[in-house]
């Protein structure tokens, strides 16, 4: 049961020690949340402040937005599933550093994948793309057109906290999140 098996890798990695983010000051390891069986999978960066306080992913001011965008899909928050690159909390919400990017994705991150298996895997902003696609790939390219990851179409679109500083872009999340929604319901 898939359910069983989230519930024992996260068990597994609650006071995960394997990278320096460890010990740079994080609250705790912020697992990603919502329907096991999902047929969508949304993917950020890394917990900011309100995640690492909460425990939980995507719930400050960029996870409202990003709530308010599943929502314009006629999708509710709780039946897609939504995780980070990284599990912890840089300093300062600095991004990533490939080391940690690959200690998480590899430990966590895919596992999770395998276990949901994702109809669709939708990557916000940049870094969740590289670490997906495992190049220097740029958002601006990749955005809008679907790529693949272990045979999962996978959608770049922008990271919400992107949207929050240019509220010009929306409408290319909005046009991405349409195409996502047309596959779902093929
Ligand atoms: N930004 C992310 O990439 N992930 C979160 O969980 C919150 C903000």
């Amino acid at each position: 049961m898939s359910i069983r098996e989230l519930d024992a890798l996260k068990k597994c990695y609650t006071n995960c020690q394997k990278c320096p983010l460890a010990t740079q000051g994080r609250t705790q390891v912020v697992f990603g949340e919502g329907c096991h069986k999902a047929q969508l999978m949304l993917i950020g960066e890394a917990p900011g402040r309100d995640e690492d306080n909460q425990g939980r992913p995507f719930i400050g001011r960029a996870g409202k937005l990003l709530t308010k965008i599943i929502q314009a899909m006629k999708i509710k928050r709780e039946d897609v599933y939504i995780s980070n690159i990284v599990k912890c909390r840089p300093p300062n919400n600095r991004a990533p550093l490939p080391a940690e990017r690959t200690a998480c994705t590899q430990l966590i991150l895919f596992k999770e994948i395998t276990i949901i298996k994702p109809q669709i895997i939708c990557t916000l902003g940049a870094t969740a793309l590289q670490a997906l696609l495992g190049c220097d790939a740029k958002i601006s390219q990749y955005r809008g057109i679907f790529t693949s990851f272990q045979n999962i179409p996978v959608m770049p679109t922008y990271h919400p906290a992107y949207l929050l500083r240019n509220p010009n872009t929306k409408k290319f999340v909005l046009e991405d999140m349409k195409k996502i929604a047309e596959l779902i319901n093929k």
